[in-house]
């Protein structure tokens, strides 16, 4: 191959996150024909393995979306929001704002339920909200990947469900990196990714929806072609796409899901991310003037953000990305947007340390030892 300007950096950053060696050769696999038997060779394991990682069983079926995790969140939002009803937009952060985002550019009428960032859904908030504007359906973001906090969607879903209204999870940066909760929520879609938790190369969007959200799509209009659930769901039935996917994604994530499932199993790669989680604290507990963002109780299991001491700079978190690149790693100065308003407001900025997918707890352990000298003193 001819030599390119590409550098091999091991991604520390909240998605796209890293790829195993043994994913990466997966990519050299045979490409194939998406509607021949070649296909449901992949695509067959991929979704039993997706359900089983899921927890879920035959109430609950899988689409896998060209594209990535906006597609299946946006789906959700014009499968299953009929015009003319409210949805409820539940937000802690960027990602709970790009979910009302998508409900309001696709028409919708939309309302949206916001908390400080750092901070967590609070239902008595949620339960009001409900009360105030009747939605037919709610968003919520299971794992805020802007300010490191998970929800709990159960809490926040079973008050959803009692007021009768569906509930839509995005759980893009958690699936596959902490139980999503999907069958304990009761949710009616729960939407994910490849590239965070599951650490694949970005390309498809996936979801889990039930019976109940098949029977609301058949009463919403215009659901669009491939933002279409029960459209996907032909397809899915086949063990197929809708849309000519990806094959080396695909390749690649049979193999990875084999791994996850057979290989490394499911509860131990929760408890490597909760590991992760309490390491990180750790460190952060021994740099002086840094402290732990999230609201304690809510902190994600697949990152982390910290709030940094007075006087620190977003500019110098940048020259710590450039430290840090320097020796072969990437680092994540924080959500850009939300240190701009801080640093508006006169707070200090935060930046995150991503620690899904298949990053190991010796591969945090060495980045956080060069880390630590890299980050300004307070
Ligand atoms: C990354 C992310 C998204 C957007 O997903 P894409 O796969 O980039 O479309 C949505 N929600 C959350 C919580 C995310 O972390």
């Amino acid at each position: 191959m001819k030599d390119t300007p590409f550098s091999d950096l091991t991604l520390f950053i909240t998605g796209p996150t890293y790829v195993r060696p043994q994913v990466r050769q997966a990519g050299m696999l045979p490409e194939f024909g998406h509607r021949d038997t070649e296909n449901t060779k992949r695509f067959e394991p991929i979704m039993n393995n997706l359900k089983t990682l899921a927890g879920v069983g035959d109430d609950h079926r899988v689409i896998i979306f060209n594209g990535s995790g906006s597609t299946a969140m946006e789906a959700s939002i014009r499968s299953l929001v009929a015009d003319g009803e409210t949805v409820l937009n539940v937000s802690v952060g960027a990602f709970g704002d790009l979910y009302h985002k998508m409900a309001v550019v696709n028409g919708k009428k939309a309302v949206q339920l916001k908390f400080e960032p750092g901070r967590a859904m609070e239902l008595s908030a949620l339960e009001a909200a409900i009360a105030e504007h009747r939605p037919a359906v709610v968003t919520i973001t299971h794992n805020e990947t802007s300010t490191g906090v998970t929800n709990d969607i159960v809490a926040a879903c079973q008050a959803i469900r009692k007021s009768g209204a569906l509930a839509l999870v995005d759980g893009v940066s958690l699936f596959g990196g902490a139980p999503a909760m999907i069958a304990e929520s009761g949710c009616a879609m729960y939407s994910t990714s490849t590239q965070k938790s599951l650490a694949l190369p970005a390309g498809f969007g996936i979801a889990f929806v039930t019976a109940e959200a098949v029977d609301k799509a058949g009463k919403v209009q215009n659901r669009g072609h491939s933002s279409d659930i029960l459209g996907q769901l032909g397809r899915a039935g086949k063990f197929q796409t809708l849309t000519t996917p990806n094959c080396t994604l695909a390749n690649q994530m049979c193999v990875e899901l084999d791994y996850i499932v057979n290989e490394e199993g499911v509860a131990n790669r929760f408890a490597r991310h909760v590991a992760m989680r309490d390491m990180v604290a750790e460190f952060v507990a021994g740099l002086p003037g840094y402290s732990l963002f999230a609201q304690e109780g809510f902190r994600s299991a697949t990152l982390t953000t910290v709030l940094v001491p007075t006087g620190v700079s977003v500019k110098d978190l940048k020259a710590v990305k450039e430290v840090m690149r320097a020796k072969g790693y990437l680092y994540d100065p924080g959500y850009g947007k939300l240190n701009e308003q801080f640093e508006k407001e006169g707070r200090q900025p935060i930046f995150r340390i991503g620690h899904m997918g298949d990053i190991t707890p010796s591969m945090l352990k060495a980045y956080l030892k060069d880390l630590g000298p890299a980050l300004p003193k307070a």
